[in-house]
């Protein structure tokens, strides 16, 4: 399988330059050169890692199977049940529950791939590499979580010092891997990306430090998550499904747009956002269009700008990379882009939307609670609130954090807070490690390079 970008200047990557190049170098993403079509018959007896080693076949052809087997399992191993990412039905829908990893929520099931994977490639090419990146919580602890004590790897995280949730915090400063660093930048989330973006582009320190990222752009996260689309339709039995996924930068719903394309029964996507509603505008009325980043309780959708709709545009685009080019170029410009009714029609074919505002998301919580006993986080109380609002049967809801990273909106919702599972309780006993910087770039920077010449 060769790898492209969706705007036509990068060809024939092997999967594993296309890993490591993450963003592609003409400034498009990367995306397969053709989607394999997958035969469910062969699939559907496999457990969650032999799914996912199957299925990853098909996209790596430049990794031994045998280690790329030994990556799958050993990045499996981390989470807390042999299913993985197991689903419970309640009150009418079914609950495909993501949050079965080391911090909790679905971005563990890409991001211990992730780590492993990187140790691999490293090793192999006898390289290394420095991950720097920002978070506004989760992304930050998963990242952590998949690269801590690898070999090969050291990894910077910016996070706006005590602006993240007390759990958030305990996740990535408890850590005690030599190769991890906390830094707590004196700001806010979008003064620790501007810090980022910054560094990023001062391509001298970034060559001489070999700095790298593993943002939700990246092709092997994607990949990751196309796994259990297929994971759920085997343990549900449904002949065709709907899947409903909250949503912020249009990751986990390509994943399932891309089962889709391989032959995955998927009636429709069910697209959730929360306050920040630039999808739900695109969906429904063709309009894509930034707004101001709106606080809200479920805060891993508090963005405006997707940065995976890029590939679904060019699938929506039957594959023109000049189209996608002119497109993200007008919306880099002028922050919107809007699409006619044919547009709309075809991408009405794949998906329906809602967007949750905080009441209903707070609703929701509320409702399934009386009614099943079980409590769901804020982000996936936004995808259930979609998909009642559908009126459809068979529907997986993605639950993609679990409700005890957000006690207090719980509290909030139903007046009593989420039992706290015991690994994160733990982490209050522990010490806390984390660097707090002013707010700049040059502080950073000197930081860096004040621990990777020691
Ligand atoms: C990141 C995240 C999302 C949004 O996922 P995208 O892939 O960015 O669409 C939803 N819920 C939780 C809990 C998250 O951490």
């Amino acid at each position: 399988m060769k790898y492209k970008s969706t705007r036509g200047g990068v060809r024939g990557l092997s999967f594993t330059e296309a890993f490591l190049m993450g963003l592609a170098t003409d400034g498009g993403l990367i995306v397969p050169e053709k989607i394999p079509k997958l035969d469910l018959a062969s699939l559907k007896n496999l457990d969650y890692k032999n799914l996912a080693f199957e299925i990853f076949k098909l996209f790596i052809d430049d990794i031994p199977y045998n280690d790329l087997k030994d990556l799958v399992y050993r990045s499996y191993s981390a989470f807390d049940t042999e299913e993985i990412t197991p689903v419970v039905k309640k009150d009418g829908v079914y609950i495909l529950e993501l949050f079965h990893g080391p911090t909790f929520a679905f971005k563990d099931v890409a991001l211990q791939f992730l780590g492993n994977l990187f140790e691999y490639v490293l090793k192999n090419r006898n390289t290394y590499v420095n991950v720097l990146g920002a978070t506004s919580g989760d992304t930050g602890s998963a990242a952590i979580y998949g690269l801590k004590g690898k070999e090969n790897v050291n990894i910077f995280i910016l996070h706006p010092y005590g602006k993240v949730s007390k759990t958030q915090e305990l996740q990535m400063a408890t850590v005690e891997d030599k190769n991890v660093y906390n830094i707590a930048i004196k700001g806010t989330f979008d003064d620790c990306q501007a810090i980022v973006k910054a560094i990023f582009n001062d391509l001298g320190f970034k060559e001489r430090y070999h700095l790298g990222a593993v943002n939700s752009i990246n092709w092997a996260r994607v990949l990751a998550q196309i796994v259990y689309y297929f994971y759920a339709y085997f343990k549900t039995q449904v002949g065709e499904l709907y899947f409903s996924v909250p949503t912020g930068n249009f990751g986990d719903i390509f994943a399932g747009y891309m089962a889709k394309i391989m032959g995955l029964p998927i009636k429709k996507l069910i697209l959730a956002t929360n306050s920040n509603d630039i999808l739900y505008r695109f969906v429904n009325y063709g309009d894509y269009s930034k707004g101001e980043v709106i606080k809200t309780i479920s805060p891993s959708m508090d963005i405006q700008v997707a940065s995976n709709f890029e590939r679904y545009l060019y699938y929506l685009f039957d594959g023109n990379s000049n189209m996608v080019k002119d497109l993200m170029i007008r919306f880099s410009r002028e922050g919107k882009l809007s699409f006619d009714e044919t547009v709309l029609r075809k991408v009405g074919k794949d998906f329906v939307s809602f967007n949750s505002l905080e009441q209903s998301t707070k609703d929701t919580i509320k409702l399934f609670y009386e009614r099943t006993g079980y409590i769901l986080d804020p982000h996936t109380a936004c995808g259930v609130y979609a998909a009642w609002q559908t009126g459809y049967g068979d529907i997986v809801c993605l639950a993609t954090a679990h409700p005890a990273k957000f006690p207090e909106s719980i509290f909030e919702s139903i007046g009593i807070y989420p039992d706290i599972p015991e690994a994160i309780k733990v982490l209050e006993t522990k010490e806390k490690r984390l660097s707090v910087l002013g707010n700049s770039a040059k502080e950073v920077k000197k930081f860096m390079e004040k621990v990777l010449l020691n």
